[in-house]
């Protein structure tokens, strides 16, 4: 989890930054916002301890919210386990990231399939009368 070695934006090292006001208040930042609040790879809800990971460290120091993904401290620690692998290290952390999220079902992305479709529905308040009854189970003729 640690980067030692990592510098960020204003030159202060990583582990003095993830101590710092700074990454305090972006991490409140990021609570108080409407962004997701559940684990991204496995989608346990929020619970005390939850982690933010980043997708990137370009920014590190000065992030933009969207650089940060809440995790469950189990999905961050396989995480960064994985992105210690050199093959996964090439192909960087977000798609590390994506691999523990497709390993550990996902199902923070069913959720938000879910919400996408009942969005889809709220567009489309009418169904057709076919669509009502294979909906009540019942049967319509062809
Ligand atoms: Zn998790
Ligand atoms: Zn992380």
């Amino acid at each position: 989890m640690s980067e030692p070695r990592r510098k960020t934006t204003t030159g202060i090292s990583y582990t003095d930054y993830i101590r710092s006001p700074a990454w305090r208040a972006t991490r409140e930042r990021y609570w108080q916002s409407k962004l997701p609040h559940e684990c991204y790879c496995c989608g346990a809800a929020r619970r005390p301890g939850m982690h933010l990971h980043h997708r990137t460290y370009k920014r590190l120091g000065a992030e933009r919210l969207t650089d940060l993904v809440p995790v469950c401290p189990d999905c961050h620690d396989a995480v960064h386990r994985l992105h210690r692998d050199p093959i996964w290290r090439r192909r960087g952390l977000w798609a590390t990231t994506n691999a523990v999220r497709k390993m550990r079902g996902g199902r923070f992305a069913a959720a938000q399939k879910h919400r996408a479709l009942m969005e889809s529905k709220g567009l489309q308040l009418k169904m057709s009368r076919r669509q009502k009854a294979a909906r009540r189970g019942g049967t319509f003729t062809r």
